[in-house]
């Protein structure tokens, strides 16, 4: 694949200065949560630090509040998965609906066979995490792939609810089940699972660091680790921090997405060392997602999109507004679509 990187290329992406701690934004850049997702840049020591103007608690209600609203509308247009779809680089040709779906699975097949998930390694998967759920569409396609146990986590308590009625429907409640629980403190014992699981939800997570702990403490000896993300370009050499057009253009689309500071496919793997994670590899695929969001875009401008849409509410309003700024980002280079993987030692 293209736009994939062996691990052997990684030495490249490392980078050149220890920005660890940056992942985390400091207690004194956290504002009160009245000022709820304005974002501004400081500087600590030679570092620069990008954080996101809000507290956790005020965050988690709102990316709870905009799930809660707008899943529905994904839903009926786009189906259960909520993520980018995978698509040939280049590829000219304009896909029908059940094209994107496909190139939606095809993200969770290319994913696991980038983390080396194989038919025979699928069969040793028992229990998986879905940190970040949805409305669980991946833990039914992985539940019913490998017949794995999988448990999928939500800030959003509708999402749950659809993610368990839609598994009940598909008669998998046995194998798959969806609660309320914040990624950052998951409610599972140490080592639980042999693969776990986030896509599209570490954008989310206000300590990357924290995330990324709690990822690897549930995760078995052994067990997978697969994060699938938006991030922001690498940092090249002697550059602490992104050109301040680059950030305004992040900042605008956190206020609507509710998310918080990005962080480089890097800063992940930086992390990912330092907790002596094995087999860390990571792949640039923005140029494999590069159709998703204007086709989103092309549904949400017929009728029935336009009018799921006024229905909806205004956070879906404005994430529509948003979506134009996601391929502006990509475009300049600035967004990057993130896959990082490593695997726990024994
Ligand atoms: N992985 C799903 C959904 C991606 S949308 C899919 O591919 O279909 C992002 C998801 O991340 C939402 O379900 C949101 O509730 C969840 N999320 C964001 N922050 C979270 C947190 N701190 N804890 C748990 N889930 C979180």
């Amino acid at each position: 694949m293209k736009a994939t990187l062996a691990p052997s290329s990684l030495t490249s992406l490392l980078p050149r200065h220890n920005k660890l701690s940056s992942l985390r934004s400091p207690p004194s850049l956290r504002p009160p949560s009245s000022a709820l997702m304005t974002t501004k840049t400081a500087s600590r020591g030679s570092v620069a630090v990008t954080a996101a103007a809000t507290s956790s608690s005020a965050l988690r209600e709102g990316i709870a509040e905009f799930y809660n609203e707008t899943s529905g509308l994904w839903e009926e247009i786009w189906g259960d998965h909520m993520h980018h779809g995978f698509y040939d680089p280049d590829s000219s040709v304009q896909l029908s609906d059940s094209g994107h779906r496909e190139a939606q699975i095809r993200m969770i097949e290319e994913s696991l066979r980038f983390a080396g998930v194989t038919e025979e390694e699928e069969k040793k998967i028992k229990r998986v995490v879905d940190v970040g759920c949805g409305i669980g569409g991946s833990s039914r396609y992985i539940a019913s792939k490998f017949g794995a146990e999988c448990i999928g986590i939500t800030l959003s308590p509708v999402q749950a609810k659809r993610a368990n009625d839609l598994a009940a429907s598909q008669s998998l409640s046995d194998k798959v089940s969806f609660q309320v629980a914040d990624a950052l403190e998951q409610p599972f014992e140490d080592g639980k699972f042999d693969l776990v699981w986030s896509m599209e939800s570490g954008e989310h997570m206000p300590d990357k660091a924290k995330f990324v702990k709690e990822l690897v403490r549930v995760a078995a000896p052994g067990g997978r680790i697969i994060i699938v993300t938006w991030c922001h370009r690498n940092l090249s050499q002697g550059e602490e921090a992104l050109q301040p057009w680059e950030q305004n253009l992040l900042d605008r689309i956190c206020k609507t997405f509710y998310l918080p500071a990005w962080c480089s496919t890097s800063d992940y793997v930086e992390l990912l060392q330092s907790l002596s994670l094995q087999d860390i590899k990571c792949a640039d695929w923005s140029e494999n997602v590069a159709p998703f969001w204007p086709a989103v875009i092309r549904t949400a401008l017929t009728w029935k999109g336009l009018v799921s849409l006024l229905r909806s509410g205004m956070k879906s309003i404005k994430g529509a507004l948003t979506m134009p700024l996601m391929i502006e980002g990509y475009k300049k280079g600035v967004i990057k679509f993130g896959i990082i993987t490593c695997q726990k030692p024994l």
